[in-house]
């Protein structure tokens, strides 16, 4: 197999629910998402994808909808808040954990197209999570 991975740096900030500890309060991370697409063939520009079009597709969307945004869960009072304030916000059905953003880029890369195989999300440089499909 081949495969080739596109690195994309973005902030965001967030907090969880219904939970204890200190990322129970609103706070940022220096995010770096990992974009990795697998294929057993390369195509005839001897490539598994175009590094441009990973960040046509993935870098685009992140830039436009996740970095520098307070990612948080629907029922979050934060939410309306921050937006009467005219703050952007983007808004999940569930935790904004690094788990579920990893989760949140594939299925948003996937979905425009792109064969992805994994994505990693590192909050910190000591911790990350990956999402396979
Ligand atoms: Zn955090």
């Amino acid at each position: 197999m081949y495969s080739v991975t596109k690195r994309i740096d973005f902030c965001y900030g967030h907090r969880l629910l219904d939970y204890n500890g200190v990322c129970a309060h609103p706070h940022g991370h220096n995010a770096v998402a990992e974009i990795e697409v697998q294929r057993s063939t390369l195509d005839a520009r001897n490539m598994v994808v175009d590094f441009t079009d990973i960040r046509n597709v993935a870098r685009e969307w992140i830039d436009r909808e996740l970095d520098h945004k307070m990612i948080l869960r629907h029922d979050d009072p934060l939410v309306a808040l921050l937006q009467s304030l005219g703050e952007p916000v983007y808004v999940l059905d569930s935790n904004p954990t690094v788990e579920r953003i990893a989760r949140l880029i594939f299925d948003v890369s996937t979905e425009r197209g792109l064969e992805v195989s994994r994505i990693t999300v590192w909050e910190t440089p000591s911790s990350w999570a990956t999402y396979t499909g």
